[in-house]
């Protein structure tokens, strides 16, 4: 007998400072659920509306096994398409069917994508500090813990201190100054390259703050340090510049979190403008549209490192890590480190042990959630100030 979609509803919660949104799909077979990440936190309700008012009506009724199908109507079902609201929307249903499918083939779904090439995940955590003692004092706390791959900024995204005057009655936002910003990294690194050694591996995320032109001179400055990536270089509007970059610089490059169309990663791949794709997986659609872009990276020779900070959820993670566990392409996997609550209340968030991300292998996501402590955290709205960026004479500026 057919199992088919019964209930889609969507489970707010914010067991931290992030707020969350998990999609919870319920079958016709009773006990049979998925979870899935549809965490876009800066516009959570609009993708609770979307999931709840305009997609749940059209999934009612349709058969779990049918994932592929399902997820191409859900991108075409409104007719324009794509976008982070419903890319969104669409991964919290489409990751909650193979948790679903998962469950009901008694298998992780690492072994539904094709087995595991590895038993363990490279992750990396972030480091930063307000000088670059503090961020290298960071970084040997991390080697000392057993990691491997270390991401460092200085004073969060870098350049807190402006290095001209605001003009008088220059508005509120996040101010953020592109020269010293570029000026006190390169200290940075060099302090802590010196301080570490060459073993460590260092990220950095520019967070497409610089102008084109600065930003290739920038990939070439930061070549003497050895990254092992330097993320986010350029925004999604200026990939042409990447041919510029590559040109010029042989520093390895990432770049994804932003994208939500299949024209960016394809862009950047068939060019090979960038070593590694870090979209975020919920933002993309998915594990379905994830899963073709695994595939996509590895025929190009580009790796993958999936967007992982505490705005993508639990049930996020623990999707990314079967991709990672699956796929012949994974680089290394970005790590947020969850609270003692965020476990209890997500029952199976995978492990970090020795620098190396863990699954426990039970079916489907092998994640859960205890909805009675997640309706005890609910979330709390707020007017975002790190989006609103300024540059030193009080203009807006890409966050
Ligand atoms: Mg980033």
């Amino acid at each position: 007998m057919t199992t088919t979609i019964e209930r889609v509803e969507v489970i707010l919660t914010q067991p931290g400072h992030v707020r969350l949104a998990i999609v919870k799909v319920t079958t016709s077979e009773p006990g049979l659920y998925g979870l899935g990440c549809a965490t876009f936190t800066q516009r959570i309700h609009a993708v609770a509306a979307a999931v709840e008012r305009h997609l749940a009506p059209f999934l009612i009724g349709r058969d779990v096994a049918r994932i592929e199908d399902t997820w191409q109507q859900a991108m075409v079902h409104g007719y324009w398409r794509n976008g982070p609201v419903l890319n969104n929307a669409i991964s919290g249903v489409d990751q909650a069917l193979w948790d679903i499918k998962g469950k009901q083939a008694g298998m992780p779904v690492h072994d539904l994508l094709g087995g595991k090439c590895r038993q363990g995940a490279h992750v990396y955590v972030h480091a930063d500090g307000p000088t670059p003692a503090d961020v290298a004092d960071s970084v040997q706390g991390y080697i000392d813990q057993g990691f491997r791959y270390v991401r460092i900024q200085l004073g969060g995204y870098g350049g807190t201190a402006l290095s001209v005057p605001e003009p008088k009655g220059a508005p509120d936002g996040a101010y953020f100054d592109p020269a010293s910003y570029r000026r006190d990294t390169l200290e940075m690194m060099e302090h802590v390259r010196h301080h570490v050694g060459a073993e460590i591996e260092l990220v950095h995320d520019v967070h497409e703050r610089l102008t084109p032109s600065d930003a290739v001179t920038f990939a070439k400055d930061v070549e003497a340090f050895r990254l092992f990536f330097l993320e986010d270089l350029l925004a999604p509007e200026d990939l042409e510049w990447f041919e510029r970059v590559r040109s010029q610089t042989s520093t390895p490059l990432a770049m994804g979190e932003l994208f939500n169309h299949p024209l960016e990663w394809r862009t950047v791949t068939e060019r090979r403008l960038v070593d590694f794709l870090r979209m975020h997986v919920s933002q993309m659609g998915g594990i379905t549209p994830a899963r073709k872009v695994a595939d996509l990276a590895h025929s190009f020779g580009l790796r993958t490192a999936w967007h992982g900070p505490s705005d993508t959820s639990p049930v996020g993670h623990a999707a990314n890590l079967h991709l990672d566990l699956w796929s012949p392409a994974f680089g290394v996997q970005e790590w947020y480190q969850p609270s003692a609550l965020d476990y209890e209340m997500f029952p199976g968030l995978p492990v970090v042990e020795d620098g190396y991300l863990y699954g426990n292998d039970k079916p489907g996501l092998g994640i859960d959630i205890d909805e009675e402590l997640a309706a005890a955290h609910p979330v709390r709205d707020v007017v975002e100030q790190w989006t609103q960026a300024r540059l030193p004479d009080g203009s807006p500026v890409r966050p």
